[in-house]
């Protein structure tokens, strides 16, 4: 994708206060169980922007493509990216396990062939 090419001016966000976007976090904000605050969802007000934003789908490839580990990108905190993200690898790892299998498979097959097999008089 040309994230040149996008004008970030018909963005939703683009007059919206940036706190909405990147939340100032304290550690009052931190749950009692310590988990980081994206587990408490401080970015309401802001996917509320998103939600009907035209640049939405851009916004969230640039995020993710570029492991934006900050702030509301697409609608998504840093924790659902990161989501997203975990389960994009695994299934680029599951197909790159396929593939091999089946091109061990194809070796496999091709191992068992030899000249008998193949009638030359045709
Ligand atoms: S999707 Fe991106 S550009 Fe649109 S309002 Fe949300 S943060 Fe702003």
């Amino acid at each position: 994708m040309d994230y040149d090419k996008i004008n970030w001016l018909d963005a939703n966000c683009k007059d919206a206060p940036s706190e909405l976007f990147y939340p100032v976090v304290t550690e009052d904000d931190r749950p009692d169980d310590g988990l980081f605050a994206d587990t408490v969802d401080f970015y309401a007000e802001g996917k509320v922007y998103c939600a009907s934003c035209p640049l939405r789908e851009q916004c969230l490839a640039y995020a993710v493509e570029n492991r934006e580990r900050y702030g509301l990108w697409g609608g998504l905190s840093p924790l659902e990216r990161r989501r997203i993200d975990r389960r994009a690898r695994r299934l680029r790892l599951r197909e790159r396990r396929e593939n091999e299998t089946k091109q061990r498979q194809n070796h496999a097959y091709d191992d068992t062939l030899d000249a008998s097999d193949f009638d030359f008089d045709e």
